[in-house]
């Protein structure tokens, strides 16, 4: 760790924490009690007064490979070098399509056409910019409403805050997008299930009903996560995706994957999409595409989608999609992308992701009947425990076992009502057995 970085930490008095307005954060307790970290390596951040935090969710589920790696970050100062920065409207440098051949030999087959952005919350309003664009070019205007899901989170600009399904973070903006939602999946008699849960595949037959009630001919596009990771873990029931894709298919409606989560690997699979068999028309992907080192996102479409933006117009210097970022394809973030799944594909982590998963869902489950833990869900590399709400509170008892939890060093994830695990890849058994044991100490001691 850069010494540097923790003089510099240490240098930062609390009026000079005043400026930066921290993003999904609660800036007044944050300030009071602050957790700066000042370095990563493989498995652990190291925090200002030099201590070690396991990161127990990959940075926030995108830094899977392990931080720190080598090629990534020579890649990324060697494209600084190189080219600092290449305007990507009319103009482009090779690693974009260097890029996008490799995020298309990963995606489904057919999902062949890539448009990069620089996030997941863009990616989720591109997907449905083009949804509703697929629509328009094919003669259909009025064919332009989204479906998304109670609970599920597609980031936070405007498209992505109407189709996403987290009431808190929808209210108070007044107006959005106007959006149908199916139900979510989580139901009582699926608590402590183990993968996927027995019951819920019918939940998607209310898409059936939705079709009904609005016609199909007002709907471009239904949107959910295969699982839905912010909401705390909300693993699909056995067949529910099948089912929603196979209704969306009779009915003409686009499906669109939200995989800025589940992309490259955290299920064990490289996509969601792979592991349930069922592919999308649209995909969205962020977080791992560069292993979090450069802010980066894309979206995988399929040649009928493609084609239909390529035929809009006879006139060849017509711009096809009238959107696309200052830093659609940056540099560095191709770079970083190329490097990332290069270590990726290298070192088999996808593999070692499924390999690992039965043992983290066996010591997840090990705490099953501690005080206040209610449900607990896990696929893949990704788990949750459900803490019962203190009345009033839903996000107290989370927010307390973080905070215990940091103290024990591990950085953990709290939203909600839930505790979220998501751990690098590259992850030891004994790392799985060392997060349980500090949480099962932790969790019933809280009051
Ligand atoms: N979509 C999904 C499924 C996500 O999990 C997230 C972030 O967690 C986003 C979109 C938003 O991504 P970002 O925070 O990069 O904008």
């Amino acid at each position: 760790v850069s010494s540097d970085w923790r003089a510099r930490a240490e240098r930062l008095s609390d009026a000079d924490m005043e400026a930066f307005w921290m993003p999904f954060t609660s800036n007044r307790e944050f300030k009071s009690k602050r957790r700066l970290l000042v370095g990563a390596a493989g498995c652990y951040y190291t925090a200002e007064d030099g201590s070690k935090k396991y990161d127990t969710l990959s940075g926030l589920w995108c830094a899977s490979f392990g931080h720190g790696r080598p090629e990534i970050a020579e890649a990324i100062a060697e494209a600084a070098r190189t080219l600092d920065y290449a305007p990507p409207f009319q103009y482009a440098h090779p690693l974009g399509f260097e890029l996008a051949n490799r995020v298309k030999q990963f995606t489904p087959a057919g999902l062949d056409h890539v448009f990069f952005t620089n996030s997941g919350s863009e990616s989720a309003d591109t997907a449905i910019k083009i949804a509703k664009g697929y629509w328009a070019r094919r003669g259909r205007p009025e064919k332009n409403r989204l479906i998304g899901r109670v609970k599920g989170y597609h980031g936070v600009n405007v498209g992505g805050t109407s189709v996403g399904g987290i009431e808190p973070n929808r209210a108070g903006f007044g107006e959005l997008m106007a959006t149908g939602h199916l139900p979510h999946t989580l139901l009582e008699e699926n608590r402590f299930s183990r993968g996927c849960p027995e019951h819920g595949a019918d939940l998607a037959d209310v898409l059936e009903q939705q079709i009904q009630d609005a016609g199909a001919e007002t709907i471009a596009a239904v949107m959910v996560e295969p699982m839905s990771g912010s909401a705390g873990v909300i693993v699909p029931p056995k067949g529910y995706l099948e089912r929603l894709a196979a209704i969306c298919r009779k009915h003409d409606i686009l499906l669109i994957f939200d995989e800025v989560l589940t992309g490259f690997g955290r299920l064990g699979a490289t996509f969601g999409a792979e592991l349930f068999g069922v592919t999308p028309d649209i995909l969205t992907m962020a977080k791992n595409i560069t292993n979090g080192s450069v802010p980066m996102g894309a979206v995988a479409v399929t040649d009928a989608i493609h084609d239909a933006f390529m035929e809009t117009s006879p006139l060849e210097y017509d711009v096809e999609f009238r959107h696309g970022y200052t830093y659609s394809a940056h540099p560095l973030a191709c770079a970083a992308g190329l490097a990332a799944l290069d270590v990726m594909e290298r070192d088999g982590l996808v593999a070692r992701a499924a390999e690992l998963a039965p043992y983290f869902e066996d010591q997840l489950h090990n705490l099953k009947g501690l005080k206040h833990i209610v449900d607990i869900r896990n696929l893949g590399l990704a788990g949750a425990f459900q803490i019962e709400a203190l009345p009033g509170e839903p996000g107290k008892r989370p927010w307390q076992i973080a905070m215990a939890a940091w103290d024990r060093g591990l950085y953990v994830r709290f939203g909600g009502d839930t505790v979220q695990l998501g751990p690098p890849f590259i992850a030891e058994k004994a790392d799985i057995d060392h997060i349980c044991n500090v949480l099962a100490d932790i969790i019933p001691s809280i009051d």
